[in-house]
């Protein structure tokens, strides 16, 4: 579904991506891990074209990526993006903040988009909260939210970015939890997470990023195992 092939970025003469080569199959999950730094968060803003590569190419559905226009929105609408920070529309309903991209960007009718916000509201376990603003919700709440909000524009791929970083111990797991449920549904997912027993159970395949590379990708049961790297080693040493 989408595949990264010798992608290298700079900021600056400040190296972050080095030819990193990643394909990521239909309805597999990928979960990144990594220190801080190690370039992640850019690997995924790249694959939406959030931030532009300097070598190397990414493919999304077998085409290279569109530079702009039409065909980027396009693109990008087909790929959902949850954050640490949750950025949803601070005075907006829920119900709104879930329907504004598909009747907006995709043109549907409100009364569709509502049915099926309402029911995204209800997949994710906060159907009662549709008419409440963000601010009433919780961390977790409002997480939740957000990923109802990104799956509203019926994405085939969802980049997930530190999702849980920003949220109190107690409201990660309804997160990773809605997580967990839509990875098994088939979704195609890449994840960064420091939630070791998320990629544990969750992951088709573990990526180790250091210094922008990805050093090691294997499955989880293996990565954890016996990662083959010092890096991996050390990471995991100091996380677990
Ligand atoms: P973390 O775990 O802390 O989120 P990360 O692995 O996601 O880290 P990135 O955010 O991808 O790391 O950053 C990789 C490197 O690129 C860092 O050294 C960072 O300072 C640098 N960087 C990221 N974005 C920019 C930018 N817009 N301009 C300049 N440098 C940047
Ligand atoms: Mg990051």
């Amino acid at each position: 579904l989408v595949t990264l092939e010798g992608v290298s970025k700079s900021f600056g003469d400040h190296r972050v991506l080095t030819e990193i080569d990643l394909a990521v199959d239909a309805g597999e999950v990928v979960v990144v891990i990594g220190p801080s730094g190690s370039g992640k968060s850019t690997l995924c803003r790249c694959v939406n074209r959030l931030e532009t590569i300097d070598e190397g190419r990414i493919l999304f559905e077998d085409r290279p990526i569109p530079a702009e226009g039409r065909e980027l929105a396009h693109m990008r609408s087909r790929v959902g993006m949850v954050f640490q920070s949750f950025n949803l529309f601070a005075h907006r309903t829920i119900l709104d903040n879930v329907t504004l991209g598909p009747v907006k960007v995709l043109g549907q009718k409100r009364a569709a988009a509502e049915a099926r916000a309402r029911e995204l509201l209800e997949r994710v376990g906060i159907a009662d909260k549709a008419d409440s603003l963000p601010r009433q919700l919780s961390g977790g709440q409002q997480q939740r939210a957000a990923i109802a909000r990104a799956l509203a524009m019926d994405p085939v791929l969802m980049l997930f970015d530190e999702p849980t970083s920003a949220l109190d111990p107690e409201m990660i797991s309804e997160v990773l939890d809605v997580m967990r449920s839509l990875a098994s549904s088939g979704m195609t997912m890449i994840v960064v997470t420091h939630e070791m027993g998320f990629a544990r159970s969750a992951a088709d395949r573990v990526a180790f990023m250091a210094d922008g590379r990805i050093l090691e990708i294997a499955p989880p049961a293996t990565f954890f195992d016996a990662p083959q790297t010092d890096r991996a080693r050390d990471f995991l040493a100091r996380i677990l």
